[in-house]
């Protein structure tokens, strides 16, 4: 089954978002699954999972010149790619929890979904910058206090350091629902309740699982 493709401003709310997804699918397929054995498997792949560091996506201390080519998120990329290929199939459904903010990476993502004939789609989370950017702060000061390394955040719960995180704002190519590959797109708002959440979650449900679901086909 399908891959969801959450994207987002960074401390948006993003790993948030994908755990309640996550805690809903697999209630989900539980009960459809009506006493026989489940249908679809579920995963949720992030940075975390896979140990990538925020500071992978740092350009501050590299040249102009050489920003476009910034291995080390490059060879993040890598990884994340390869975990979601991993598993990706018509029987697995897959949660990438990340910035996913490059529209060529989620056109990626997008054919390799497509290649195992099983549906893609985007849940954006929406945030103000400024909501963002003072989680962001909050956790850089929280950083800034902890003298003892050992009660030291995981990387999940670590700030980005102001310069990366303006800079992946800026460079966010917010997903375009007229887009192929970045549709259908759900969307949730910092404000959203669980009543709202929930009716997000139903129709993404009804898009890649249920009646809404689009038969893949090759040349589509
Ligand atoms: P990201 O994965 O985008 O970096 P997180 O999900 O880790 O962001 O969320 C950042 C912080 O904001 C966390 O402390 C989380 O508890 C809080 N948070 C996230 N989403 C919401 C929300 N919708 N309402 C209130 N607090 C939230």
């Amino acid at each position: 089954m399908p891959l969801i493709i959450v994207a987002g401003f960074p401390t948006s709310g993003k790993s948030t978002r994908a755990k309640q997804l996550h805690a809903y699918l697999s209630e989900r397929i539980q009960s459809s699954a009506g006493g026989s054995p489940p249908k679809y498997r579920l995963h949720l792949i992030s940075d975390q999972t896979l140990s990538i560091s925020r500071s992978v996506y740092d350009l501050a201390s590299l040249p102009a010149h050489t920003r476009s080519a910034n291995a080390s998120e490059k060879d993040a990329r890598a990884s994340i790619y390869g975990a979601v290929k991993r598993v990706l199939s018509d029987k697995d459904i897959v949660i990438l929890d990340g910035l996913n903010y490059i529209k060529g990476w989620r056109y990626q993502l997008h054919c390799e979904s497509k290649a195992v004939r099983t549906p893609s789609c985007i849940l954006q989370i929406g945030c103000s910058k400024d909501k963002a950017r003072e989680v962001n702060e909050e956790r850089l000061a929280k950083q800034q206090e902890q003298t003892d390394p050992d009660s030291a955040h995981d990387e999940q719960e670590g700030p980005y350091s102001p310069a990366n995180w303006e800079n992946l704002v800026f460079r966010y190519e917010e997903p375009n629902p007229m887009t192929r590959w970045d549709s259908p797109l759900f969307t949730l708002i910092w404000d959203d309740d669980e009543a709202q959440t929930k009716q997000v979650f139903d129709s993404l449900w009804d898009a890649i699982a249920g009646e809404g679901r689009k038969v893949i086909k090759p040349n589509q």
